[in-house]
This record gives C-alpha cells, structure tokens and sequence, in this order.
C-alpha cells in the first residue's frame, strides 16, 4: 500500500462505522436497507472518488466502495478479480 493509497482510506467516512455495512448479503429488504445506509455514508465522504476508482481499479469483487455495489461497479468496465493462466 502507497503512502497516497493510505491516505484516502484513512479519511473515509467509513472509518467510524462499522465494517459489516458495506458488505450487505443477498438481495432481502434488509440487505438493501443496509446497503442504502452505506451508500449514505459514501454519499458524503471526503474520498469518494479514490475509493471507487480503486475499487474499480481492482476489481473488487464485494462490497460498497465508492458509494457503488459490485454490480454498480461492474457497468464501469472494471476488471474483475479473476485467475488469469500465465
Ligand atoms: S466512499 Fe464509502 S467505502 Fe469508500 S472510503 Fe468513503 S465511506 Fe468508505
């Protein structure tokens, strides 16, 4: 991890919020209650932009990043995390 990659995650709005948030499972009414929660903090984070172009950047097959779901993130044309032979 860069020093500069550091710096966004340490000011994110997600810092003092718990982790589980941004990891909503399935597509339930409390699953996307819970997601809607993380896109808020997203909504108003100082490092939106870093983290979603990160995310985005590695394929970052879960989560909320960036105020994004996985399959948000999917549409930009982000590589997924995938075994590529050789
Ligand atoms: S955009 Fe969301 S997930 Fe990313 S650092 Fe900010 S609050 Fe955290």
């Amino acid at each position: 991890m860069t020093s500069r990659t550091k710096d966004w995650r340490t000011q994110g709005s997600c810092t003092v919020v718990d982790p589980e948030l941004f990891f909503p499972a399935g597509n339930t009414s409390r699953a996307l209650s819970q997601a809607a929660r993380a896109k808020a903090v997203c909504s108003r984070c100082p490092v939106a932009l870093e983290c979603l172009h990160w995310a985005v950047r590695c394929g970052e097959p879960s989560g909320i990043w960036g105020g994004l779901t996985e399959h948000e993130r999917s549409r930009l044309g982000g590589r997924h995390r995938t075994h590529r032979p050789g």
